[in-house]
């Protein structure tokens, strides 16, 4: 297996795809081809498609765990990385090291330049209370644009149902605002579908999901979410932000 080095190594040629009719009508026509294949044929489709430059960033959400599960024994040199943001729970943190010790797979913790300390002294205080699109726009959009230069597409957990928002998501599409080819393999899933895979294969899973927390992202913006709450309700709560901006849908699908 590839270490990170190695592999940011054989991607370091800053070859652009660019979104060409021919490009973005491929993806049309795979996006529909794929509708009713499994999130495996999705997967693989991908990785034959646009590996080396095939790259996923994970929370360690329950669907990127199974994700990497199916990475682990499809392509498990695939860069997979983490928008470590200073405020991730302990158990996320956690959750890297049992993926490594299960899968061999070694999580890239990709952080912003200024540390925690230095962020909130910079800004007289942290700025995820006044100002959290901010502070996720510096401490996740901007080094997620950084940890996926020289790719061409990257996978992402998001699932329909989850939101409104995210109900229009293609299962391949062109994403604007990173330059890069999106591929949703559980975009059809339901959350009992990802819960199962996980139960049947003793996939590893953070623990905050047995105490409420059905999304976990950073500790200041996560709360566990009450009896009939939408799943996500827990993430900046009393806020009208829904997404921290990497999957606010701008494709051309
Ligand atoms: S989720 Fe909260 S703490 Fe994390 S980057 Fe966004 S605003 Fe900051």
């Amino acid at each position: 297996m590839l270490s990170p080095e190695e592999r940011r190594n054989a991607v370091t040629s800053a070859e652009r795809l660019e979104p060409t009719p021919e490009l973005l009508d491929e993806l049309r026509r795979k996006s529909e081809e794929l509708e009713p294949a499994s999130p495996r044929e999705v997967l693989q489709w991908a990785v034959g498609r646009f590996a080396p430059r095939l790259t996923m960033a994970t929370a360690f959400g329950p669907e990127g765990m199974v994700i990497l599960h199916m990475f682990a024994e499809l392509a498990p040199d695939t860069p997979i990385f983490n928008l470590d943001t200073g405020y991730q729970f302990p158990e996320t943190l956690e959750l890297r090291e049992r993926v490594k010790q299960r899968y061999g797979i070694e999580v890239e913790f990709k952080r912003p330049e200024l540390s925690v300390e230095a962020y909130e002294h910079l800004h007289g205080g942290p700025l995820y209370k006044t100002k959290p699109d901010q502070c996720c726009g510096e401490r996740k959009i901007r080094v997620l644009h950084e940890a996926v230069r020289g790719m061409h597409a990257w996978i992402s957990g998001i699932r329909r149902d989850q939101s409104p928002d995210r109900a229009r998501a293609a299962i391949a599409g062109w994403d604007k605002k990173f330059g890069l080819v999106k591929v949703s393999p559980l975009a059809n899933w339901t959350k009992q579908d990802v819960w199962k895979m996980i139960v049947d294969h003793d996939i590893p899973y953070n623990p905050l999901h047995d105490q409420g927390y059905t999304s976990v992202g950073c500790w200041p913006c996560t709360r566990a979410v009450l009896f009939g709450e939408d799943e996500r309700a827990g993430r900046w709560s009393g806020f009208a932000k829904t997404e921290c901006g990497l999957h606010t849908l701008d494709e051309d699908k």
